[in-house]
């Protein structure tokens, strides 16, 4: 019972009822000598003794109210960090209230990197709550490591004299007098230490500054700890969601690569079947022709021209799949020799004329004949740029305008150094933005494979979808680059398309 009275009392309380028994003494020495004289040396003793009395009181209370405020400030700390889990925020409270509470002039803050396991300084604050770089101070990094080490807080009052730091190179070097440096804990595991100093004068900091600070740490680290995990998780959350987004994509473009290559086959028998039926059918009116002994020069003439040209348009059809697959495998060889672009040109657009002329399309040559020339694989070089031309007539309205225009990169350039641009343009449908990249994958066709056609030169009559990526083997077989531009797609605006090929006068050996 009595020692839950003692518990009870408030700190100081004994003195208070000293004083109040000594006060009750005085007020009965005058009361018990009223009018006569009371004995000084009695009354001196007790006056005496009510000072000391007084002033121990005013000191306990003076210890009181700093605690108060202390705790005060541990509460606002441990509010403030838990408010947030911004790992900077979080460091930079952490800082300020550690100068507040110590009176450091400068605090800082290091993590140990779980990487690496070194200790990296995070968060450094000066008195006016500022950040300071980390050429703006010097600190003792043995004592930084004998607390991480240790995980035992240190204080010290005047480095310069403490025989524990005094010979310390740091503590010489930098001047360092006050230090006080705690460790921070988290998950039985030290993650870092806080250091605080005082350069210019000695003693600001007490054991009891090292307690409230040590009690603080434990209560930052966890904060910290917080902050970090969720920084953490931040980063992993974003890679998911990066991750998530290209498979997204992949997956899309394999689909669209499943249905190309599901286009192929169905475009691809289309393709064979149809030259195939008509060998078929040249032949059984031959050989019926034959049975009735009717064949005429004449009629021979015209079902074996229709033979001849259903078996090329076969062979051409054949020739594209085994280019592509040769592609794949990176077995297109080339055969070069010294090249004129123009002559390259001129046969390119000469297996058009008809269907350009049939079309009503106008063609446009221009820069060609002043190119130099280059070495390349003048068989291949005319493939490429008749697909183009072929290109350019099939997605052009009659009527309609082809442009193909020559330059030099740079004249003065040793001939290792330059490069010819030539741009094959025209006012058709265009192509759309997204598609621009894609149309030069194998397989891939813009629009409904339906809208497919065999007519080599018809308007919108698209091929197998494979034109493109044979140009591009070549040119890149060259050391060159293709490219397509157009503003997008339009039937009915046509604001065409431009192909760009660049190749280098002397291709890379
Ligand atoms: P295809 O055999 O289908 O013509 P390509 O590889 O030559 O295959 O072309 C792929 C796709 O690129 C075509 O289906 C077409 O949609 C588009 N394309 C190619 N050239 C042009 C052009 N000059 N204008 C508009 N679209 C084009």
């Amino acid at each position: 019972m009595t020692e839950h009275i003692t518990d009870t009392t408030v700190p100081g309380q004994e003195t208070l009822n000293a004083l109040r028994e000594n006060l009750m003494e005085v007020e009965r020495l005058t009361t018990q000598h009223q009018g006569a004289d009371i004995p000084a040396e009695e009354l001196s003793r007790r006056f005496s003794t009510l000072q000391e009395q007084l002033t121990t009181v005013e000191q306990k209370l003076e210890t009181q109210a700093l605690e108060r405020e202390e705790f005060a400030a541990l509460l606002e700390v441990s509010h403030a960090i838990g408010s947030t889990l911004d790992l900077t925020e979080v460091l930079n409270k952490v800082m300020d209230q550690i100068i507040h509470l110590t009176g450091a002039e400068r605090s800082i803050l290091m993590l140990v990197n779980p990487e690496t396991e070194e200790l990296e300084l995070r968060a450094a604050r000066n008195v006016d709550y500022e950040t300071i770089d980390s050429s703006a101070f010097e600190i003792s990094r043995s004592i930084v490591n004998q607390v991480a080490e240790s995980g035992e807080p240190v204080v010290t009052t005047n480095a310069q004299s403490d025989p524990r730091f005094k010979a310390r190179e740091s503590v010489i070097g930098y001047k360092l007098r006050s230090i006080l440096c705690v460790p921070l804990e988290a998950r039985r595991r030290i993650t870092g230490v806080i250091y605080a100093d005082n350069r210019a004068r000695s003693g600001p900091f007490s054991d009891r500054d090292r307690d409230l600070l040590a009690a603080f740490a434990s209560q930052a680290a966890v904060a910290i700890e917080n902050a970090r995990l969720f920084e953490d998780l931040k980063t992993r959350n974003e890679e998911n969601r990066r991750l998530n987004k290209e498979l997204t994509e992949a997956n899309r473009e394999l689909s669209r690569l499943d249905q190309a290559k599901s286009d192929f086959i169905d475009i691809a028998s289309h393709e064979l079947r149809t030259p195939l039926t008509q060998v078929r059918g040249y032949n059984d009116i031959l050989s019926e022709m034959f049975h009735k002994g009717a064949v005429t020069t004449q009629a021979g003439l015209k079902m074996t021209h229709g033979i001849r040209r259903a078996s090329m348009r076969l062979e051409e059809v054949v020739d594209a799949m085994f280019d592509v697959s040769r592609l794949e495998t990176e077995t297109l060889s080339l055969s070069t020799s010294a090249i004129q672009l123009s002559s390259v040109i001129s046969a390119a657009v000469q297996e058009w004329e008809e269907a350009l002329e049939k079309r009503d399309l106008t063609l446009e040559v221009e820069g060609i004949a002043d190119l130099p020339t280059i070495k390349g694989d003048g068989t291949r070089l005319v493939q490429a740029f008749s697909h183009l031309v072929q290109n350019a007539i099939k997605y052009t309205p009659d009527e309609g305008e082809i442009q193909i225009t020559g330059c030099l990169s740079d004249s003065d350039a040793p001939p290792q150094e330059q490069a010819v641009g030539i741009v094959v343009a025209d006012t058709g449908i265009g192509i759309a933005v997204d598609d621009l990249e894609r149309i030069f994958k194998k397989f891939y066709r813009v629009g409904d494979v339906l809208l497919h056609s065999t007519g080599k030169a018809k308007f919108k009559g698209a091929g197998p979808g494979l034109g493109l990526a044979i140009t591009r083997g070549i040119v890149k077989a060259h050391g060159g680059e293709i490219w397509a531009k157009s503003p997008g797609c339009d039937e009915d605006t046509c604001p065409g398309s431009e192909f760009h090929v660049v190749l280098p006068v002397e291709p890379p050996v």
